[in-house]
This record gives C-alpha cells, structure tokens and sequence, in this order.
C-alpha cells in the first residue's frame, strides 16, 4: 500500500553497474553494444527497480539506466541537429563545453524513450515517474545555427517532448518530469518564455506533471559556482511564483545541505513539492535523524500530502552502494516523520 503522506520518490536517475558502464563518472560511455546493450540497460531497470523497492520508495523510476546524458541522449535521437559538428558553448553560464550545432527543423522521427517507459511499467507494481530534458535547458546544450532565436527553439523542443510524453503517459506512467536546471541561472528567459514552453511540454497529459530544478551533481563547476551564490541562495524566489501560478503539478528542488532559506517553498502553495532531503554531492549517507529535520521544516509550509520526500538531484555520479543507502535513509528518515504525525 502506498503511504497517504510524504510518498518518497527520487529524483531521476541512479547509478549504473560496472558492467554496464565504467562507474563513478558522469555520462561515462556503455560498455556492450547492439542487443547486449538493450539487454544489459533492461537488466539494470530490474536491479534499480529492486533497489528503490527494498528501500521502500513510493513511487519509483527506472533511474534512467538507458541514458548517457539526461539531455544529449535525447537530442541524438533528434533530426534537425549534427552532431558530426561542435562549437564552444558556455552551459548554464558557467562552463565551456563542445556542443553540437542546431542546422535543420529540430524533428522527432520516431518515439524516443517510449519503449523503455512500457518496460518501467511492466517491472513494478509501484507508482512510476519518467524523466524528460525540460526545453530551456536543451536549448541551453546547444549551438543554434537554424532558429537564431532560443524561444523559437525552445518552443519546437516543446511540441517534441508533448508528442513523446503523451506516449509516455500512456504506457500507464504516473509522473512525468521535465528537468529544467537552466531555470535556476536565467531569470529572465524562464519568465519571457521558459514557464510557457514548459507547459507546452506538459498540455493534455493525463498524468501528474513535475518540474526539477537544482543546483546540479556535485562537479568542481557546480561545486564552484556554489561558492558564489553567498550564504542564501535565493534564486528559487524568482521562478516559484512562475511556476506557482503555472499548471505544472509538482516542483522538485533540492534542500537538504544546500542554502536554499526553507521558506521559500511557501511561494509553491497548492503545489505538490518534492523536497530534496538527501545530498548527492557527497558519498556521507543522511541519518534518518537528519532527513526527518528537513521534512519538518518543509512541513511548515506544505501539506503532508502534498510534500514528497526526493533526493536533491540526480544519484548517477555516486557509488551502487552509496546510492543504495541514501535510499534507505531517504525513507527510513520519511518513516520517522509519519509517526510522529499518527
Ligand atoms: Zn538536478
């Protein structure tokens, strides 16, 4: 049976095992190739699924073990953009990377992630979530040489990602999430057309619809530009009231070690908030102590239904064995809240 209150559930993605890819390190590259490696992507979904649900998470996701990148395995799949070419881009306005460049009308040929969502529900009986790259944040890992203009961009990343999550919702998948960690460093676009084209994404689905952003995985780049934001990291305080009057459902956000002032959640009210209790920069596993005072802090401002126990980001950087324990302490530290609310 599900729990009433403080369902817990993760954030995206979790480790792969060594034998799928090399560990520890981010969009690391697969290590078999053709059918083995659908079969071997098929086996991790098992392994992560089995995972969340010994550790006793609501409502569990396949931990993205069929992607290298949460945006870039996306865009591949895409016609309109060549990734035989790159130029120098500056990500999220803090790091150069080599992106590939946008020379065409950006196009979904086929389903992208469709199958793997039916495989996610045919696994388990729990509640599921499927995770998708938000538009702004595509736009963002990309070089545009066709539209010259993010939100026209944004916009046909939009369409695309609404014909592929109404496929996806219709697999029988209970949330979809779209990750938009861009919405935390440009302030203004989310408010020109951000918030828009993140409801295009979402318009017409059946299921419950949920939006990430976060201070990102625990690289010396986020790590670094941490160290810049100040004691208070108040950038929350520009797109929750965005997304308070948007009709996206459910806004995850990172809180748990991070600077982020509690408060702001208040700004989220009827929304459903995903609150992130546990760390993925560091391997140090949470006490179930320490989820719980974070829970409670959040509970001053959220409904017990409406607030959902979640990691602050993604696992994938972290060790199997790590991720696996901050699970547990994920939802032993949600178990000690509920009973002092019985
Ligand atoms: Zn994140």
């Amino acid at each position: 049976m599900p729990h009433a209150n403080l369902q817990t559930t993760i954030t995206g993605s979790l480790p792969k095992p060594a034998w799928l890819s090399e560990p520890l390190k981010l969009w690391s590259p697969w290590r078999l190739e053709g059918a083995l490696l659908k079969e071997g992507q098929e086996d991790a979904v098992r392994l992560v699924l089995r995972d969340q649900e010994m550790a006793g998470i609501d409502i569990v996701s396949d931990g993205e073990q069929t992607r290298r990148h949460f945006v870039t395995t996306f865009i591949e799949r895409l016609a309109g953009v060549d990734f035989q070419q790159s130029r120098t881009m500056r990500i999220r306005d803090r790091y150069d990377a080599q992106v590939p460049v946008v020379t065409g009308a950006v196009e979904r040929q086929e389903p992208i992630y469709v199958e793997n969502a039916r495989f996610l529900r045919s696994q388990t009986q729990r509640q599921t979530k499927f995770t998708l790259p938000g538009p702004m944040t595509m736009v963002d890992t990309l070089y545009d040489d066709y539209y010259h203009s993010r939100p026209k961009l944004a916009a046909a990343f939009a369409r695309i990602l609404n014909a592929e999550a109404r496929e996806i919702a219709a697999a029988g998948i209970d949330v979809i999430q779209f990750d938009e960690p861009a919405f935390n460093v440009f302030f203004d676009e989310v408010r020109d057309y951000g918030i828009e084209t993140l409801e295009r994404a979402a318009e017409g689905l059946p299921c419950k619809t949920a939006v990430h952003i976060c201070y990102g995985y625990g690289i010396k780049q986020n790590t670094e530009w941490k160290k810049t934001l100040g004691s208070e990291w108040r950038q929350y305080e520009e797109t929750f009231p965005l997304l308070q009057k948007s009709k996206i459902d459910q806004v995850s956000l990172e809180c748990h070690n991070s600077q982020v002032p509690i408060e702001l959640i208040d700004l989220l009210k009827g929304k459903d908030v995903l609150v992130g209790a546990i760390d993925v920069t560091t391997d140090q596993i949470e006490t179930p102590e320490e989820v719980a005072a974070t829970l409670h802090k959040a509970l001053e401002y959220v409904q017990p239904e409406k607030l959902f126990p979640c990691t602050n980001c993604g696992m994938v950087p972290l060790g199997r064995q790590v991720a696996v324990e901050k699970l547990k302490a994920l939802s032993a530290g949600a178990a000690l809240v509920r009973q002092t609310m019985a």
